[in-house]
């Protein structure tokens, strides 16, 4: 078998050569063969040097997505190594088996989300390539783990740019949710009907982070989902919480959780954060401690001004309920946004709100979604902790 080899320009290597598992169309020069949709192709610089082996798209942006330097066919013998040396680093880090499993790119497996709630696992498929490998994935999962159920999750609208439709199924099993501990903190997931996969993990770490701040104060957890941050701040001594997020599924799991922690401090409220801003300025209400994780502002490059834009409007609300000598807590996981970009935001937001910041902490996402130095892509979520006088 002949592998269609992709030629880049000149000197459009350096990026690959760095570690970088992106080729852009723009930087192809030509192909020798005819590859499809999700074929396996070698990527080779202008001068004829093998870069790696990727998977082929003919109409995105992203032409090749390299998940290996030498050759090897993407069987399952390479899932299930590629996702044993994933769950090597997990079981590293975490005692109990909640995490996400395999973090696309970072794992050399590009495109392809799971996460584990137990013998739960919720499926994300980002790229054509491992659409039409899916088969395989189950089966290698299957064989891993004997898990009790496998859910796909593909509702991503991000499939639509490689021609892929969005869809919810259960590949077997049947509905079912698993008790997740987060040091001390239970939470019930619900990995089909939950947001996204059913919890967010890359919280994890910023969620243990911000229970120093809990002892005594009046906190705001602003789209709180299904109450991660402000369950953390209740079992580490808040006087109050109050919860807010739109979605009525979210509240409503969010309410069981505080039931199955025992947890009363807490008042959920299902509102558009925007509409509980306004009210509690309209009301004069205050907090000491006000979390604030939205969704994603960026769906592209081109949205980052209307995105800088969002964030300022947010934070110049958010400073007028944050009690002199408050602390802020605050996220964007919008890819395209850079950390430096979202801490001027902040920091002008603060300036016309007439407030002092003290930038107190730094920190990304947990280290089940590792980072790759070479590709920035890889990093999306700016977790940033601040003192407002
Ligand atoms: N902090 C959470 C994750 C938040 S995800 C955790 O640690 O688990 C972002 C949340 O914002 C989602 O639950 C979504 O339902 C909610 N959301 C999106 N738009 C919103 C809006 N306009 N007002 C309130 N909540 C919103």
């Amino acid at each position: 078998m002949t592998i269609p080899v992709v030629h880049l320009k000149k000197k459009e290597e350096n990026r690959i050569l760095s570690g970088h598992l992106w080729v852009f169309s723009n930087e192809i020069q030509k192909i020798d063969g005819v590859p499809e949709i999700g074929d396996v192709v070698e990527v080779r610089s202008g001068r004829n040097e093998s870069l790696g082996f990727g998977f082929y798209h003919p109409r995105t942006l992203i032409a090749v997505r390299i998940f290996s330097k030498e050759f090897v066919e993407p069987d399952a013998d390479f899932f299930m190594r590629r996702l044993t040396s994933a769950l090597q680093l997990r079981e590293q880090i975490f005692k109990t088996p909640f995490y996400r499993l395999a973090y696309g790119e970072s794992d050399f497996l590009p495109g392809l989300i799971i996460d584990r709630f137990g013998s739960l696992f919720g499926v994300q498929i980002l790229s054509a390539a491992m659409e039409r490998r899916k088969g395989i994935i189950f089966d290698v999962l299957k064989g891993l783990f004997s898990p009790e159920a496998v859910y796909e999750r593909n509702e991503s609208s991000t499939r639509a740019l490689e021609g892929l439709p969005q869809s919810k199924a259960i590949v077997y099993g049947d509905e079912l949710s698993a008790d997740y501990g987060e040091e001390g903190v239970v939470f019930r997931v619900h990995p089909f009907t939950g947001q996204k996969t059913g919890f967010y993990f890359d919280q994890r770490y910023n969620r243990i982070f911000s229970r120093q701040f809990a002892p005594g104060s009046e906190v705001l957890d602003l789209f709180s989902n299904e109450g991660g941050f402000g369950l953390n701040m209740a079992i580490a001594g808040a006087a109050k919480v109050t919860a807010v997020d739109s979605s009525d599924l979210a509240v409503s799991n969010m309410k069981l959780n505080a039931e199955i922690n025992r947890i009363n401090c807490i008042d959920t409220e299902v509102s558009d954060a925007y509409d509980f801003l306004n009210r509690s300025i309209a009301s004069g209400r205050k907090f000491d401690v006000v979390i604030c994780d939205p969704p994603s502002f960026t769906r592209n490059r081109k949205s980052v001004p209307v995105a800088k834009a969002g964030y300022r409007r947010l934070h110049e609300m958010v400073f007028q309920i944050l009690k002199r000598g408050g602390i802020l807590l605050t996220a964007s996981c919008s890819h395209h946004i850079l950390r430096q970009t979202f801490e001027d935001v902040v920091a002008s937001a603060a300036l016309k709100s007439g407030r002092t910041l003290q930038l107190l902490h730094r920190a990304g996402a947990s280290p089940d979604h590792p980072v790759l130095p070479a590709m920035p892509e890889t990093e999306y979520l700016k977790f940033t902790a601040y003192r407002a006088l």
